[in-house]
């Protein structure tokens, strides 16, 4: 571990999967002594790269880009793109970790695999926004490959990215094959994979509700972000009775007593995905709702937490007035939202805590069904995608529950999603032999 000293994220990641796996590993002799987690955490790739373009001025600008390419026991390596100014290699090789563990839990034949930039693409033009995708393109099409690495998107990586990322990978290639997921539905896209992430997260959310009898109908739902996960959280928690009251973005959040309906996300998505402007926003159209500058929406009183945004998102003072508040339920939207600190408060005041590897999978899951669906090419109705998720996310729930129930009875999901997710890469692994 002295080689990642300076990856902070990426030691974070790895830590509190070691705290699961370790005892898992000493309790199973068949997994000892082939330095599997040793392994695991180091990337069997990592590739960096120069990505010059030129802004609408006429001036030469330069940014990072990145592929980790980080375990491919199982399957060709999968996992998104991201476009944020804080993205460095700590970040990348913290969600390309994760991602192996994610892939593993969703059943589907994926490697774990995750890049992107420190480009960042607020404030950009659309030609920009083009340019900068075909210069990164030029350099990551000799890396992947419908077989090798098929790339998603993440935070700052949306349909108009994906779009102008194929669109180059093919005119370099001449190929046109299943290179990328998230595509737009004319060009090889599956239905559901925009609202999957979110979807799932929700589904999962009522699959640990369910074990105690309980429902999303009638509670109070605290969300973080307002991009592609959090909006399709939203919607599903509103469709299945609960009231959304909070969305956020770096900016601050919105708190609306009366709840987020549909209508009120409609804005929402036009005002995120096609005006590209800030949540602030909302207040001028729906004067009853407050906007809190600077703040995250941790401190509104709610039975149901879902931080969809970013990484840290929810440190140890905003969970104790989450419990303190009388939240049941914290379901990871986003990709390690909650510092270490803030899981051991839910832990122990027995809150349904699931960790994103876990409660996030059925974006990535959706992805291996449209790489399905290209290789035959072909595509499933929008009935038969959620029908899939809907049983991948119940799989992966009671995977959790088989690997993380506590003597107590108690299901410690961040526990069962490690091992569950650990089992099937560490059997291929030793499969292979030493790689
Ligand atoms: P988007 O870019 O669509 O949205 C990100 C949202 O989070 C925006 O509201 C953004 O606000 C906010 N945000 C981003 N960075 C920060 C920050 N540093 N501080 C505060 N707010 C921030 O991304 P996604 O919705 O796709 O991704 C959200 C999370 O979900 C990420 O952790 C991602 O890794 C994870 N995830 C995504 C999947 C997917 O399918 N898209 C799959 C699995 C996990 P602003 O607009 O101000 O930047």
């Amino acid at each position: 571990s002295k080689r990642n000293q300076n990856e902070p994220e990426f030691m974070q990641a790895v830590h509190e999967v070691a705290e699961t796996v370790i005892p898992f590993i000493e309790k199973n002799k068949k997994y000892q002594n082939a330095m599997l987690l040793e392994r695991m955490v180091e990337p069997e790739r990592v590739i960096m790269f120069r990505v010059p373009w030129i802004d609408d001025e006429g001036k030469t600008q330069i940014n990072r880009g990145f592929r980790i390419q980080m375990n491919s026991a199982i399957g060709p390596y999968k996992g998104g793109l991201r476009f944020h100014p804080t993205v460095n290699l700590s970040v990348l090789k913290f969600l390309a970790f994760e991602q192996v563990f994610k892939n593993s839990l969703t059943t589907l034949p994926m490697g774990g695999g995750k890049g992107g930039s420190d480009f960042d693409p607020k404030g950009k033009s659309d030609n920009e926004v083009m340019r900068f995708c075909q210069s990164f393109m030029t350099e990551l099409q000799r890396h992947i490959g419908a077989d090798t690495d098929v790339p998603a998107g993440d935070i700052g990586v949306g349909g108009r990215e994906i779009g102008y990322l194929f669109g180059q990978y093919k005119r370099l290639r001449n190929e046109f094959t299943g290179i990328l997921t998230g595509k737009g539905l004319s060009y090889g896209g599956s239905l559901i994979r925009p609202e999957a992430t979110g979807y799932g997260n929700v589904y999962f959310a009522q699959n640990m509700l369910e074990v105690k009898g309980d429902s999303l109908m009638g509670k109070t739902v605290v969300v973080s972000g307002s991009g592609n996960v959090a909006q399709y959280a939203a919607e599903k928690a509103t469709q299945l009775g609960a009231k959304v009251v909070t969305m956020s973005d770096s900016g601050g959040y919105i708190l609306d007593e009366a709840g987020i309906d549909a209508a009120k996300l409609q804005f929402i998505m036009t005002l995120k995905n096609e005006k590209r402007g800030r949540i602030s926003e909302y207040v001028a159209e729906y004067p009853s709702a407050k906007y809190f500058e600077g703040k995250t929406p941790w401190a509104t009183p709610c039975d149901v937490a879902l931080p969809c945004a970013t990484q840290n998102e929810l440190h140890e003072e905003d969970a104790m007035i989450l419990v303190e508040n009388g939240c049941k339920l914290v379901g990871e939207g986003a990709n390690m939202p909650t510092t270490p600190e803030a899981i051991e408060v839910f832990q122990k005041a027995k809150v349904l805590f699931s960790p994103g590897k876990a409660s996030n999978a059925g974006g990535v899951a959706t992805s291996g069904l449209e790489m399905s669906q290209n290789s035959m090419r072909y595509s499933w109705t929008a009935e038969d995608v959620d029908k899939k998720l809907h049983e991948i996310m119940k799989n992966i729930h009671d995977a959790c529950v088989a690997y993380g129930t506590d003597e107590d009875g108690h299901v410690d999901y961040v526990k069962g999603a490690n091992i569950a997710g650990f089992v099937k890469v560490a059997d291929a692994m030793l499969a292979q032999g030493v790689v």
